[in-house]
């Protein structure tokens, strides 16, 4: 069984729905996750939004104009007119119900519901695309067994046995198509795996069912070495280890969900990252196998926030940093970056939800500077802390002001922190330092 997933862009077109079809007709039994079609998910948080301000005669401008763009598409897409009546109907009861969904008091429940919708129109879509066409496939919602817990984790208990048990239940097809992102939370109400969470969706059901491997097909040809939207001439990276692409995703890298390697790698079931545009190209394969040495990616993240915590006493004064520790703790706020000297230290954090809390609690004992729009840029490669070329990159020091490093953390990982306001400049520059040792330096 395989697992294929596809994004935005690969759905966003009549043109890339039929590349989609053509991949998916190979007959291998596979699982097909599918996202929103391309600025769907944005439309509806821009809903969403104005519902949130008060403003529902915005989110129904909004609403239009999605609803009339879905409508020309369905009708250049779908030329079986049987069919095209039932997905016109779907379709339009969706944007009804977006419409009245704009008086209702905002919450994040109905942030929830709005933002499912993309999953829901695409999937109906697709599948009744590839009915029209002679293919036979399955629809397995969901919304019956994508599930998170209490801490916004997967149950892969209960999604092991509903998928199982909805399989079992469903046409023999060669053909399942699924909704990505989208799940329910431990109440039963709609929920999601966050922005970007199909190729979540697509791991999660790829380790509960031991797929032979999860293919993730997007609008890129792979794995770049540094964020291409930023930076000229990155190229495809053939083959990442898992410890690698999750160090690369966390960090900020946007063809992958942050937690998309996890529920596989402990399986050792390879992903593989395919050009939906370029079905050809080899693409990155993420396996455990390590290849290759020195740097091998460069990512960033936006939204940092980092926190300098000095002593009034003795900092490293023995109990001082479990001190500092149970406070983050206590407020459910993960740590990402953290130095220290002998009477400060600095940390990072990307929630601030509860910030204020959190230095108040610090002011008690210490002295607390914050500082916001930080980045942090990353650098990946097997044991690249002990490869001879790994110091190239800290010409970057003459560039642009560094606020924190963070070296040997662990040995596949280098991190730096900056203002994002350096960041594009930041990520350029290191591309000459680190991949392009050879051109002139300026
Ligand atoms: P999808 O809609 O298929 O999930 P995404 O937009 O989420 O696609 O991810 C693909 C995009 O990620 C690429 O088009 C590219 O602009 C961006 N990107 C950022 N960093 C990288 C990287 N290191 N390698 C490849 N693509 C990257
Ligand atoms: N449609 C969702 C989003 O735009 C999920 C995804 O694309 O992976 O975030
Ligand atoms: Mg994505």
């Amino acid at each position: 069984m395989l697992v294929l997933k596809f994004g935005g862009t690969s759905v966003g077109s009549i043109e890339n729905m039929i590349n989609v079809k053509k991949i998916i007709t190979d007959g291998q039994k596979k699982v097909v996750v599918l996202s929103a079609m391309s600025g769907t998910t944005n439309a509806l948080v821009k809903i969403s939004e104005y519902i949130k301000s008060g403003h529902p005669e915005d989110a129904l401008i909004v609403i239009d104009a999605l609803r009339n763009t879905y409508n020309k598409t369905i009708k250049a897409f779908i030329t079986n007119q049987e069919l095209y009546k039932t997905v016109f109907v779907y379709v339009n009861a969706v944007f009804n119900t977006l419409e009245a969904l704009v008086n209702k008091p905002y919450d994040v429940l109905l942030y929830n519901q709005i933002v499912a919708q993309g999953e829901l129109l695409s999937t109906f879509i697709f599948s009744h695309y590839l009915q029209q066409e002679g293919v036979s496939a399955s629809l397995l919602p969901a919304l019956e067994f994508m599930r998170i817990d209490k801490t916004n984790e997967p149950d892969n208990f209960y999604i092991q046995q509903n998928l199982n048990r909805i399989i079992a239940e469903t046409p023999k097809s060669e053909i399942y198509i699924t909704q990505g992102f989208i799940s329910r939370d431990a109440d039963g109400n709609i929920a999601n795996l966050q922005r970007g969470g199909s190729d979540y969706t697509a791991t999660i059901i790829g380790a509960v069912l031991k797929a032979d491997e999860v293919q993730i097909w997007t609008d890129i040809d792979g794995f770049h070495n540094n964020d291409p939207r930023f930076v000229e001439h990155t190229k495809a990276i053939s083959n990442l280890s898992f410890d690698e692409s999750a160090e690369l995703a966390y960090f900020g890298a946007k063809i992958l969900h942050p937690q998309t390697v996890m529920p596989v790698s402990v399986f050792d079931i390879p992903v593989r990252l395919k050009n939906t545009m370029a079905p050809d190209a080899h693409g990155t394969l993420i396996t455990n196998q390590v290849h290759g040495e020195g740097i091998k990616a460069i990512a960033a993240k936006d939204g940092i926030t980092a926190i300098k915590i000095k002593s009034v006493r003795m900092l490293l004064a023995h109990g001082f940093l479990k001190k500092v520790f149970e406070i983050f703790e206590r407020y459910e706020t993960a740590i990402d970056m953290i130095t220290t000297s002998e009477i400060a230290v600095s940390l990072t954090i990307d929630n601030t939800t509860h910030l204020d809390a959190i230095v108040d609690e610090l002011n008690k004992f210490a002295v607390v500077e914050v500082d916001d729009y930080m980045s942090i840029v990353c650098l990946v490669g097997h044991a690249i802390i002990f490869h001879a070329d790994t110091p190239n990159l800290f010409q970057i020091l003459q560039d642009v002001s560094v606020r924190m490093i963070s070296y040997g953390g662990s040995n596949n990982n280098i991190s730096l922190l900056i203002n994002t306001s350096d960041k594009v400049e930041t990520l350029q520059k290191l591309q000459r330092y680190v991949f392009e040792s050879g051109s002139v330096l300026v």
